[in-house]
């Protein structure tokens, strides 16, 4: 059974959160002020509840997030999406270097009868499988898990 996610809960004055910034410290109100500080990295940020956001007051630069109940998205990149050229990209790191070493090992065989002659073919496996493995893990980053678990499901 999968480990239940944390129940949604709206952005409130008087909560303590997780840091949008390092994502390691709390964010807690500082005393006498209307801003909030993390316990970490020691930033400052204000909240905004009717919005549900977070915004950086310590820097010139301007770095929001969006309270999504749960945690916190950046307002600051656009969200990023599983596009052909990305997933064209993907195929061609899965696929190139396997066939690289392929051309590699028709192109000079190993001798007949050596003992190790399976070596290149289990080295071209190695190589797809590894690769297949940082593809889809980059990937499965991009595409969001809540639809695929059935998360919605009770609306
Ligand atoms: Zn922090």
């Amino acid at each position: 059974m999968a480990e239940s996610l944390p129940a949604p809960k709206p952005l409130e004055p008087e909560g303590v959160y997780l840091c949008p910034v390092c994502r390691h410290g709390q964010i807690a109100p500082m005393v006498l002020m209307e801003t909030y500080a993390c316990n970490f990295c020691r930033h400052i940020l204000s909240l905004d509840t009717t919005r549900q956001t977070a915004r950086l007051e310590d820097t010139a630069m301007i770095f929001r997030w969006q309270w999504t109940g749960t945690t916190w998205r950046s307002l600051n990149t656009p969200p990023v999406t599983l596009t052909y050229t990305a997933i064209v990209l993907g195929v061609l790191l899965m696929t190139l270097p396997p066939l690289l070493i392929w051309l590699g090992q028709q192109i000079f065989p190993p001798l007949s009868g050596d003992r190790w002659q399976w070596f290149p073919l289990f080295w071209v496996g190695l190589t797809f499988l590894a690769h297949a493995v940082l593809v889809l893990r980059i990937f499965a980053g991009l595409v969001p898990l809540r639809p695929l678990l059935g998360g919605d499901r009770r609306r």
